[in-house]
């Protein structure tokens, strides 16, 4: 008999504390269907390959529908294949709480990014069912398609479908890391341009989104904590800086006459470094692109580009920061004697999380009695997409080591399982509001 040498669900229990299991969510269940999850597009380093719109996709999607019919929900996809399972509510005409995450993955990514988030919200209606507790308001449990957008570049694409905020002219040009149209991708999984446009959901059918997502930080593993209240989603701007220096002979040109464009772009790299915290805790900034010209081990670089990614949960804050590194930009660009041209070339708005669903978070984690933390997101999320139509929170799992988009990527069965608790809580409490 061949053995098995990845057991997920195995891993995840190894360390259980059982006891967890109650008020009819399963620490055992969770397990059992992360493992199952685990076994679709698994990488030769036990990874998880599951492109957006692919084969993989498709049959994660189909293993998720089966576990919300057994939850009692009714399963629909939307034309941008969103999964949705949909629990009814005693009154009929309330609106949507709705919670979920994907089930796509990075390249050789790991096994709780995007799955955890599905499961949670699927455990809650789960354990719903078995406890014999009918919600209020109606609740939707959702998988979006391709978040990751590793394979057209891009990604969020159905949480923006659903939100109407797709450019199908922008989707329809772009092709796959095989050269495949976008459209003709749809196609292998039953989609078209045509349905893709319909996934759009009037938004009062819905109240508010709730996600559960790893961290994919060490902020938790720093405070010793399963579980974290996300304040915000820090929206990420882009900026290309570009100084014109002269290129010239390294040997011929003393250094009194120089005009070096990667000396000058050097000074703001170490500058940029000490800008965030003075307008906003939250504000990250870093260069992590630069391209020299000519590049030559003998020649002054004539001309330098740089990337600048610039994040922060508040809007002000950020757009003070970029002005202020703008300014530092051109403040060097004086006294190196070059040029300097700056541009925002991408720009997605911060979405903070309203006071009030934080207040309820905070509620829901000390209800399963945990100590509350509130921490930024500093990547982008489906909740962001969403949280730039609705209400919008969002519940942080400790990441061991903070290691994400990778194969080692890891959170412990206690803290997933915590988290569903604090769901669960969270989403009882909607239901009075
Ligand atoms: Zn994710």
């Amino acid at each position: 008999m061949e053995t098995k040498t990845f057991d997920l669900k195995k891993q995840l229990l190894a360390d259980y504390d059982t006891r967890w299991s109650r008020e009819g969510i399963s620490g055992e269940r969770l397990a059992s269907r992360l493992g199952k999850l685990s076994e679709i597009g698994l990488t030769a380093n036990n990874g998880s390959r599951r492109p957006g719109f692919s084969s993989e996709e498709r049959e994660a999607k189909n293993l998720v529908a089966g576990w919300m019919k057994e939850a009692g929900l009714m399963v629909r996809q939307d034309g941008a294949g969103n999964l949705i399972g949909r629990l009814k509510g005693r009154d009929k005409n309330a609106p949507v709480l709705m919670s979920g995450s994907h089930v796509d993955t990075v390249p050789d990514g790991g096994h709780f990014d995007g799955t955890l988030g599905v499961l949670t919200a699927l455990e809650v209606a789960q354990s719903w069912q078995e406890t014999g507790y009918v919600p209020r308001k109606p609740y939707e449990v959702v998988v979006f398609s391709d978040e990751e957008g590793s394979r057209f570049n891009g990604g969020l694409t159905g949480s923006e479908a659903m939100m109407g905020d797709s450019d199908i002219e922008a989707l329809k040009k772009r092709t796959d890391y095989d050269g495949r149209p976008f459209e003709e991708v749809l196609g292998d999984v039953g989609l078209s341009a045509q349905t893709f446009m319909e996934a759009k959901r009037p938004l009062e059918e819905i109240e508010s989104f709730v996600e559960v997502h790893i961290e994919q930080g060490k902020r938790l593993e720093k405070e010793d904590l399963p579980c974290g209240i996300v304040t915000g989603i820090a929206g990420p701007c882009w900026l290309k800086v570009t100084y014109n220096g002269v290129a010239g002979h390294a040997g011929n040109t003393p250094m009194t006459d120089r005009q070096d464009a990667l000396v000058a772009a050097s000074r703001l790299i170490h500058k940029i470094t000490h800008l965030p915290h003075k307008f906003s805790s939250s504000a990250v900034a870093t260069v992590g692109n630069i391209e020299v010209k000519p590049n030559g081990t003998n020649v002054i670089p004539g001309e330098v580009t740089l990337y600048v990614d610039i994040r922060d949960i508040h809007e002000g804050p950020r757009e003070q920061l970029i002005d202020e590194i703008i300014a530092t930009a051109s403040h060097i660009s004086a006294s190196a004697e070059v040029s300097v041209d700056c541009r925002k070339v991408h720009s997605v708005a911060p979405v903070p999380v309203s006071e009030t669903l934080q207040a309820d978070m905070k509620k829901a984690v000390i209800e399963v009695g945990l100590t509350p933390y509130f921490l930024p997101s500093g990547a982008g999320h489906d909740a962001m997409i969403i949280g730039h139509h609705l209400p919008s929170a969002m519940l942080f799992v400790r990441s061991k080591e903070g290691i994400s988009h990778n194969p080692s990527e890891w959170s412990a069965l206690n803290d997933c399982v915590q988290a569903a608790h604090v769901l669960k809580h969270y989403l009882e409490t909607a239901q009075n509001k």
